[in-house]
């Protein structure tokens, strides 16, 4: 079966308790990673992932929370053997910010290769993507779709459907028409829930109240008094929320999405099987 395991449930703030984001899709043998976000190494590896076997990563947008971790898994599989190229699948953009990533470990990767007897450099392979069929591995059919999180464009969520089994994980988005439309009936709808009530505020950090951050930052994420209305919409069979801030409270935010839902509601946990 087509298994889908939250490896960070967690947003920009740093959380103990909740790594950033990260997803991991899995059928048998074959794995696919949605995100790289603060953490998502040592979450691989609870998952059972060790680094030589880190898998394809599929990124949503280039937001840093959910690729900060990218470099760490670029540089670690290859550190300890792995010379088979790391596929990284993302929007238009990706190629660049993958150069400039090797840029940045290229330094690194030079000292380490000094001592080590004619290894090359590290290999990534990037595709840029668009809507539709991106590719099919080990059975598994994986689809990007566009959402909606201006002003970053392209943002995409992705939908996996093999075993038997469809998963849909939604990236960062605003309630979206067209990501209800590819979850339909899907056996798990992954979906954000960054509640931008309980963000923190600093002067300086951009806003000039807590106010107008909050106003501005939940017209691009979606909050737990909209999260249900999308799960309904889409007539998913399970609600898993994911993204949340450190600040939220579970309960709370459960009995938000159960008001606009009726189906099953998880409430995202760090290595949660959804
Ligand atoms: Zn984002
Ligand atoms: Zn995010």
């Amino acid at each position: 079966m087509l298994r889908a395991v939250l490896l960070g449930t967690g947003s920009p703030p740093p959380n103990p308790k909740r790594r950033g984001p990260a997803t991991l899709v899995s059928l048998g043998a074959e794995h696919f990673l949605v995100d790289a976000g603060s953490g998502v190494g040592a979450q691989l590896v609870q998952a059972g992932l060790r680094p030589y076997d880190w898998p394809r990563v599929l990124v949503t947008h280039h937001h840093s929370d959910h690729t900060i971790d990218l470099g760490h898994l670029v540089i670690t599989r290859w550190i300890v053997g792995q010379n088979a190229p790391l596929e990284i699948w993302g929007p238009a953009g990706t190629r660049r910010q993958v150069e400039k990533l090797l840029d940045y470990l290229a330094w690194d990767i030079e000292v380490r290769r000094a001592h080590m007897h004619e290894r090359p450099p590290p290999e990534v392979r990037v595709t840029e993507i668009e809507e539709g069929k991106i590719f099919e591995a080990g059975g598994v059919t994986v689809s990007a779709f566009l959402v909606e999180h201006d002003p970053v464009k392209p943002a995409f969520g992705f939908h996996f459907d093999g075993g038997g089994r469809r998963v849909v994980v939604s990236g960062d988005t605003r309630p979206s028409e067209n990501l209800m439309r590819w979850s339909h009936h899907a056996d798990c709808l992954i979906h954000e829930c960054c509640e931008m009530a309980k963000t923190s505020w600093y002067p300086g950090c951009g806003w000039p109240t807590i106010e107008e951050k909050i106003r501005d930052l939940a017209s691009y994420h979606t909050q737990p008094d909209q999260i249900g209305r999308v799960a309904r919409e889409a007539r998913a069979k399970k609600l898993a929320i994911t993204h949340l801030m450190p600040g939220s409270d579970p309960a709370e935010v459960k009995a938000a999405a159960e008001k606009g839902y009726g189906g099953p509601v998880l409430v995202g946990e760090d290595l949660m099987d959804v």
